[in-house]
């Protein structure tokens, strides 16, 4: 945009595809949408770990492919969240929505990790901050929610997989690039872990021949998290409005604080 650019207007909660660094520097002042996506994020996020623990793409095509014939006791089986250990890794605003829409499926033990421990967030659930490693190998089902930074990027990695339960369900619907896409692979085709469910992906779009869509247990959306027509609609005004704002050199409805 050139020296003059003086606002930027994201219509993401997420701001890691922006050069804050150089925004700082030139004083850019930066709008994004926080908080009106969380509820059709979560949804989403609750709806692909059904889809890959249940095998629900897998089974669907069963239905249109002649693969359903008589009823076999262990076909299509998968895994359910019913007593089961939820790790949430970024216990924010999308991840404490993730758990509450999780809690009433019957899960027993919450386990997050994150920065610092959260005792106010976390209270709803009982929740406990564990290091990243142990929620590797405590948890039945693994929800990525956490924001990329430096940190996390390639945080689920070979090791963090290889510490997984065989018969663990990984589901990122942060950023691709938390995940390290090749160990997923791996993990997958190797049976190291049970399913995954992916939103987001390195590169978007994922290119139609990329190894991870040849596994019958990686389901992959395409960054659909906040994709209500309710919730696009709320961002897409409150985008304008933070433009608009910024313009007028008013207070932003939802600014950025860098
Ligand atoms: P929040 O800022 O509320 O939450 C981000 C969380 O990330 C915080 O709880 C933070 O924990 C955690 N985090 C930061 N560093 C680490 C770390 N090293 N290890 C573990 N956790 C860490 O943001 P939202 O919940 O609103 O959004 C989260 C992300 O979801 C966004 O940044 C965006 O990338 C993604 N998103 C994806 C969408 C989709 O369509 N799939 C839609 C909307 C958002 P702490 O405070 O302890 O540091």
């Amino acid at each position: 945009a050139g020296p003059g650019l003086k606002v930027i207007s994201t219509m993401s909660v997420g701001f890691d595809h922006l050069a804050l660094d150089e925004i700082k520097k030139r004083g850019i002042r930066v709008g994004y949408t926080p908080d009106v996506l969380t509820d059709a994020t979560a949804e989403l996020s609750v709806a692909l770990l059904l889809a890959a623990c249940r095998r629900l793409p897998e089974a669907a095509e069963q239905v249109k492919n002649g693969g359903w014939t008589t009823w076999k006791p262990l076909w299509m089986c998968g895994y359910g969240l019913s007593d089961s250990t939820v790790g949430i890794i970024g216990l924010g605003r999308i991840g404490q929505a993730v758990a509450h829409r999780l809690k009433p499926f019957g899960v027993r033990k919450f386990l997050y990790t994150g920065s610092c421990p959260k005792p106010e967030c976390a209270a709803e659930f009982a929740a406990e901050f564990v290091p990243l490693m142990r929620l590797a190998e405590e948890s039945d089902f693994i929800v990525v929610t956490c924001a990329l930074t430096p940190a996390t990027q390639g945080m689920c990695n070979k090791d963090f997989f290889s510490r997984m339960k065989k018969t663990s369900v990984f589901v990122n619907t942060s950023r691709g690039a938390v995940v390290n896409q090749d160990d997923l692979y791996d993990a997958l085709a190797n049976g190291q872990i049970a399913a995954a469910g992916l939103d987001v992906t390195t590169p978007e779009p994922l290119p139609t021949a990329h190894p991870l869509l040849s596994l019958k247990n990686c389901v992959i959306l395409p960054h659909i998290g906040s994709a209500t027509f309710a919730t696009r609609s709320t961002m897409a005004v409150l985008a304008a409005n933070n433009l608009l704002a910024g313009l007028r050199g008013e207070p932003m409805p939802h600014e950025l604080l860098l």
